[in-house]
Order: structure tokens, then sequence, then C-alpha cells
């Protein structure tokens, strides 16, 4: 033992500790503009927030064991509020690491028309302080600045088409294949176009209903025996509860992380959901642990025979075959 004698000492330290408040989470994200440092931090902040997501045991439980199916109610809630918690913390370390999205200017804006905005509010702001004189060199710049300024601002204003086709030529010519697809989508108009009236219906709710009736007529349009489907279906619930159900089956009845990942890996970036503050880069750029939650979740769906209503929400977007046909005829979609 080395005659030392021990030193102890007691520090105050103040700490704080990373929680994911659960806050309202309001605008959309733009995963584009993400660098590196906030995608690493929206890994650690969904780390966070999952880590604070109670899991469902029992519910969980009662499904890995598979005795049976597992059909209790009780259960069935408790999935289906660990659904909206692993979807909450990922729009929530979203809304916090991700840039918003901005709001698309006008092309030429920026360099045509702030510049001489800048010059007319400095050349204003000296008049002022002159004593706004209605005379003199002041007033002179003044004037000048501002008309500037205003003729630039018509001159955007009515050359869009022009300054627009200049920005992507330019984005062209520098190889930013992103600002030329930015370019592309915005002169597109982004969404579908929309119309009030659509054959002989009018209104958002009657067209609505026209889009599902197509949808329906479409996805039963190859003929089937009725009675054999009804057949079919009595089979498969029938050997999923004696042979499923009972541990039985040969078969994995369960999802893991790796399972999870290999399917993320597989999506799209930039697909967005039915609402828009969920988009497919919430799951390509997430940490690890998520795979572990779905895997978690997924599992426990298979086996309670469960979809939370928020995942069977599924909306049509309808795209006209032709942008030159009208898009009140809806064989034009
Ligand atoms: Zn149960
Ligand atoms: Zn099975």
């Amino acid at each position: 033992m080395p005659d030392h004698a021990p030193i102890f000492l007691t520090l105050d330290v103040p700490s704080s500790s990373k929680t994911c408040d659960r806050v309202s989470v309001s605008k959309g994200v733009s995963w584009n503009r993400a660098t590196d440092t906030d995608i690493l931090a929206y890994k650690e902040t969904l780390r966070v927030c999952l880590d604070e997501i109670e899991l469902p045991l029992d519910a969980l439980h009662c499904s890995v064991e598979g005795q049976l199916m597992c059909s209790c109610p009780d259960h069935a809630n408790d999935l289906i509020e660990y659904h909206s918690q692993i979807i909450l913390s990922l729009k929530i370390a979203a809304s916090r690491c991700i840039p918003h999205r901005r709001k698309k200017g006008l092309a030429g804006w920026s360099t045509l028309v702030n510049p001489l905005k800048e010059d007319a509010i400095f050349w204003n702001k000296i008049w002022m302080d002159c004593g706004r004189a209605n005379s003199g060199w002041v007033y002179n710049i003044r004037r000048k600045t501002r008309a500037k300024y205003r003729q630039a601002v018509r001159f955007v204003l009515n050359n869009q088409d022009k300054l627009s086709a200049e920005r992507m030529a330019q984005a062209l010519e520098r190889n930013a294949s992103r600002d030329l697809w930015q370019e592309v989508s915005r002169r597109k108009g982004g969404s579908s176009p929309s119309t009030e009236s659509i054959d002989d219906v009018e209104g958002n709710e009657q067209v609505r209903i026209l889009f599902i009736d197509k949808y329906d007529e479409l996805y039963s349009s190859v003929s089937y025996d009725k009675q054999e489907m009804k057949q079919l279906c009595f089979d498969v619930d029938r050997e999923a509860s004696l042979i499923c159900g009972m541990g039985k089956c040969s078969s994995k009845h369960h999802f893991t992380a790796l399972d999870v990942r290999k399917a993320v890996k597989k999506l799209k970036g930039g697909k967005s959901d039915a609402r828009p503050s969920i988009s497919s880069d919430n799951f390509i750029k997430a940490c690890d642990e998520l795979c572990v939650h779905l895997s978690l979740f997924l599992s426990a769906l298979l086996t309670s025979s469960l979809a939370p209503p928020a995942m069977l929400e599924s909306v049509l977007v309808p795209i006209p075959k032709s942008r030159k046909k009208s898009v009140c005829v809806s064989s034009n979609y």
C-alpha cells in the first residue's frame, strides 16, 4: 500500500440531461438541405426520443408468446399508442434537427431585386435623417434608387418564365443537379392540378367519391369467383389459428431488426406519407434503435392481426395522363 493520503472531492456541477419534450410539431422539413451534422443530430435526438417511449411490454409479450393470437382490446390500444409514440418521435427529431422548408422564391428576385432594394432602403433612411427634404441631391438619389428598385420588381414579375429558364440553364452549366431538379419541380408547379368539377359531378366531396369508385373499379377489374375467394379466406384463417396460433408452424412469425433495416434500405428518399410531416427520409436517416422498435411493433401486429387506423389511411393522387387534355374528364387520369 502506498502511503499517500486519499483526497476526497465533492463537485457540484450543474448538468442538464437531454429529454424529448413531446411538443407539437408544426412545419415540414427539407431533407434536401440537411447537412451531415443535421443528420447526426437527428439520429441522436431520435435515439433520446425513442428511449423515452414506454414499451407496451404486456402487449408485446402476449403477442410474442403466440399461443393464440392476441385479441385483447387493452393490448390493441397499447399497440396503437406505441405506434403513435414512434411516429411522434420521428416528427420531433426531424423538426428539431432538419432545416425547415423555405418558401419558394421568385426567379431573379435575390440577384436582381434584393441589392436594389437594400440601396433604396439605405438612401431612404439617409433622406429621412436629413429632414425629408423635397429637393437637393439626397432627395434625387433617393428618388433614383427607389425608381430602380421598383423597375426591377416589375421586370422580375413580368419575366418569370425567362428568368427561371436562365436559372435552369445556369444550374445545368454548373452541373448542380439538385438545383436543376428544384427548378424543374418549380416549373411543373409542384402538385397535381386540381379542379372543382369532373365529368358530371361538382364539388370536392363528389369528385372524391367519383375517384373512389374509379379506383374500386380498377382494382376489381380482374374477375374472380366470389365463392372460391370466400373459401380461400376461410382456409387461411383456419390454418392461421390452428397451426400458427397453436405454435405448430415452422415459419417465423416475427420480424428482426435486421429485416426492418433491409426493408428501410430499399426505401426511396423524398416520399411523403398521407400526412406530409413524415417522409421516407425519416426512416432512411434514422438511428439503429428505430429498427429495433419497428421490429417489435411489426411482429406484434402480425400476431394480433391489428393495424393502427393511421396505418390504414391511403391517399389517392390523381395524375393526369396528358396535361394538354382537359383535367375535367375522369378518363384523362
Ligand atoms: Zn393480448
Ligand atoms: Zn405460420
